[in-house]
């Protein structure tokens, strides 16, 4: 079969590989969408150090079984599923009290396993140990759910951020997890939801899908005062930022109104990992900062039923599919911010 291998930083091949079979406990899937998003882009570019080579890439799948190992009950041939990316252990005093996206042992397809720039896959037994395998539901594309992975992470995010109805809420960042906060708070029933990007074209992209209350082009306008403005001058409920941007994290802190909760969706640069800021807007405004890692078996499964529900609608955020032999292109293409959601179909 073909696969889509990465072999060190820089070097990632479009090569052939072995068709894996289903072991004990295992699935074996015939892959049919796996999205792409920054992470490859930066896993192809610096590697990662979970990561050894050579390793087959890919972590937003969703594709068919066609092969049940022993031992395996409940999936059966034909069947349509969506895989999670991030494995929790399920036994760990984290993932105990159902703090699965911080188990200290988490795995992940891509990484750890082969993942789904591949004509074939296999799901590990410790996908399914943790009910990480999903059925998609009738109505929904493999494409739309191989978004349910990137969803279930904003979902994670706005639980967090404790997003809900008649927030006014600060999107910082227009890529396909920009949009998908935008649809998902709307989904939560907030009042107001504002996007803030630093490219004037990647921010009219965007917009014209996801039709933000108002689109601020942060070169163009400062967008903490602009945000002051449209809000009376309280600030926002919730902001977002969904870009690996220290000043985008400090500006998030500025704009929020009192009591209001920040999502440090984005994570920053190793080698630049520091922001400044104001203790004291976060003392006497009572601010709430939350971080966000990844997402759990059920946010996964949640995430597919938002889909499915036509809640959060993903489709039209796909605005490229391509072949197995293009992912390296495009990786190209999300690197550069051309297109929202790039979906590879092996
Ligand atoms: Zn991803
Ligand atoms: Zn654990």
């Amino acid at each position: 079969m073909k696969v889509v291998r990465f072999h060190a930083p820089g070097d990632v091949r479009f090569e052939d590989a072995p068709e894996p079979g289903a072991g004990p406990g295992e699935v074996l899937i015939r892959v049919r969408n796996c999205s792409t998003c920054g992470t490859d882009v930066k896993i192809s570019r610096f590697g990662h150090h979970h990561i050894h080579p050579p390793r087959v890439m890919g972590h937003e799948i969703a594709g068919e079984i066609v092969e049940v190992g022993g031992g395996v009950d409940g999936w059966s041939e034909g069947d349509r599923v969506q895989v999670i990316a991030a494995i929790p252990c399920g036994e760990c005093a984290d993932c105990e009290r159902g703090r699965m996206t911080v188990c200290p042992h988490q795995v992940s397809m891509g990484y750890h396993f082969e993942g789904g720039f591949a004509q074939y896959m296999v799901v590990p037994r410790e996908v399914l140990k943790v009910d990480g395998l999903n059925r998609v539901p009738d109505g929904v594309s493999f494409a739309e759910a191989s978004v349910a992975e990137p969803l279930a992470c904003a979902l994670n995010a706005q639980n967090l951020a404790r997003v809900g109805a008649g927030d006014d809420v600060v999107v910082i960042g227009s890529g396909p997890i920009g949009c998908l906060h935008v649809r998902l708070a709307r989904a939560r029933g907030a009042a107001r939801v504002f996007l803030v990007e630093l490219s004037r074209r990647r921010l009219d992209m965007a917009a014209d899908l996801v039709k933000p209350d108002a689109a601020i082009c942060a070169a163009e306008t400062g967008p903490v005062e602009e945000i002051r403005k449209l809000t009376d001058g309280r600030g926002a409920d919730v902001i977002i930022t969904a870009a690996a941007s220290g000043r985008a994290q400090e500006q998030a802190i500025q704009m929020a109104a009192r009591q209001g909760r920040i999502s440090f969706f984005g994570g920053l640069p190793k080698d630049q990992p520091t922001i400044t800021c104001d203790s004291n807007l976060v003392h006497y405004r009572e601010l709430t900062i939350v971080g966000a890692n990844g997402s759990s078996p059920a946010h996964n499964a949640e995430a597919l039923g938002l889909i499915a529900s036509g809640a959060v609608p993903v489709a039209d955020l796909i605005t490229h599919r391509l072949p197995l032999e293009s992912a390296i292109d495009a990786f190209g293409i999300v690197a550069r911010g051309e297109a929202i959601k790039v979906t590879i179909e092996p």
